[in-house]
């Protein structure tokens, strides 16, 4: 395959700056209850790709399905480039690169029939559905990929990776008379084993606990607390808030980005560093290069507390004379490549949870996320639990604990960082390209002077 990709690059080289193909074959499977019902059962092959061109500055990209297209495609993108082209290419230099990524499997899922996956799924459901009175419906899915992705440029790089994905989702809504529904949610991932998926009954349990203990909460009472978040709060956080604003592509075109985020700038206490590293192994994240043949790395967004680095594709790097950082990432090849996170979270500190909590008065303790958004800098966040903390005690639960803030502002009001260490699975989207697999995570955080919002 990568031959024949290569032969068909060869003629073009010389005729534009930068021609890239990624061809990607995949087989899938996806399956979903809603309540008792059976939602969808899904299958698919594909064997699809993208070109992309670039000349004088211009990008082109075209998509093709099948191989048969592939030379017509290739003519296609590299006129268009020519069209739109009006400037300076400037990429920044990578060498070229030849290797072949496999994943060493455990279980694999094509090996596993469809109605297995539909019996196991359904058999969790059940658990979800039986597990109290007040559980009024479910939404559980599980989903399978395999893919081998080609990717052939004309500097003569040449990569094959393949990527497995393993995923389920579970939730559930609980209500009785007179309240608002409650959620609760449970993930599992695995790039390696579909037996992820297996004896899981407490962890996808755990979904239908949460959404009838929120039934039993009070409304947190609005106002200013130090708030203590779990490792998946604090990963959304950082890279809600944070992260998306160290994407370079939102950055080099505009000024008052590039002065909030100057680099050298002091952010936060020198205890807190933030990386985004696609090295750790087996994470949604994770991946020995990126899509545009670039290795992947570990970045220090925030080291010792100051604003060290951010995250390029080959265009962002060249434009604002730094190195690339191997985020050009595309959620599948028909998609171009554009500046991403991978996995994302603060480093490990040196505080146990209840030494964080000890000397609170009254403070609140935020766990995991059930939505939010950001507006740039500006960033609201609903947790999925909460509980008060009194007198250095955890006390009772509440609920609607929405925490609002500057992301700036609340950076530097990060007093204690936990000796804990948690990465989650989470699906991205920016640019129409969602969800792309990502993971946030890292230890329990302590923030003061937060703004917490109740009903
Ligand atoms: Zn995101």
């Amino acid at each position: 395959m990568q031959d024949q990709l290569q032969e068909a690059i060869a003629p073009y080289r010389d005729r534009v700056d930068y021609l890239e193909i990624r061809l990607e074959q995949s087989e899938s499977t996806s399956i979903s209850f809603r309540g008792p019902q059976l939602d969808a059962v899904d299958r698919n092959f594909t064997l699809a790709g993208g070109i992309r061109a670039c000349h004088k500055g211009g990008w082109s990209f075209v998509t093709f399905n099948g191989l048969a297209q592939l030379n017509d495609r290739i003519a296609e993108a590299v006129s268009q480039a020519h069209l739109v082209g009006k400037e300076t290419t400037m990429l920044a230099p990578v060498e070229p690169i030849q290797d072949y990524v496999a994943v060493q499997l455990g279980c694999d899922p094509r090996g596993v029939s469809l109605e297995e996956k539909r019996r196991n799924l359904a058999k969790y459901n059940q658990l979800l559905l039986d597990f109290d009175p007040r559980i009024q419906t479910t939404m559980v899915s599980m989903s399978d990929r395999f893919g081998t992705t080609y990717f052939v440029n004309s500097l003569g790089t040449c990569i094959a990776q393949e990527r497995l994905d393993v995923s389920g989702r579970f939730g559930a809504i609980a209500r009785e008379e007179g309240s608002v529904p409650r959620q609760g949610f449970e993930s599992v991932h695995s790039r390696t084993d579909y037996n992820i998926l297996e004896g899981i009954e407490d962890r996808v349990l755990g979904a239908a606990k949460r959404a009838v203990g929120q039934l039993e909460a009070k409304s947190v009472k609005g106002g200013q607390y130090t708030v203590v978040l779990d490792p998946y709060l604090a990963g959304v956080f950082i890279h809600e808030a944070f992260g998306h604003l160290s994407e370079a592509d939102g950055i080099y075109e505009n000024p008052k980005m590039q002065e909030l985020l100057a680099l050298g700038k002091p952010l936060g206490i020198k205890q807190l560093n933030v990386v985004d590293d696609a090295t750790m192994p087996g994470l949604p994240g994770s991946l020995k290069y990126d899509d545009e043949g670039v290795p992947a790395q570990r970045k220090y967004l925030i080291k010792d507390g100051i604003l060290t680095q951010r995250l390029h594709n080959r265009e962002t790097a060249g434009k604002m004379h730094e190195a690339p950082t191997g985020n050009a990432r595309a959620l599948n090849a028909t998609y171009p490549p554009i500046v991403r996170m991978t996995n994302t979270g603060i480093e490990t500190g040196e505080h146990s949870f209840q030494d964080m909590i000890k000397d609170i008065e009254e403070g609140v303790y935020a766990v995991r996320m059930l939505g939010g958004q950001t507006n740039g800098e500006m960033f609201t966040f609903a947790a999925a639990e909460g509980y008060m903390i009194r007198n250095g005690k955890l006390a009772e639960k509440v609920n609607d604990v929405t925490l609002t803030g500057n992301v700036f502002q609340t950076l530097k009001d990060i007093e204690a960082i936990g000796n804990d260490s948690i990465y989650v699975s989470g699906g991205c989207g920016k640019g129409g390209q969602m969800p792309l697999p990502v993971s946030v995570g890292g230890p329990h955080l302590r923030i003061k002077n937060v703004v917490v919002g109740g009903r």
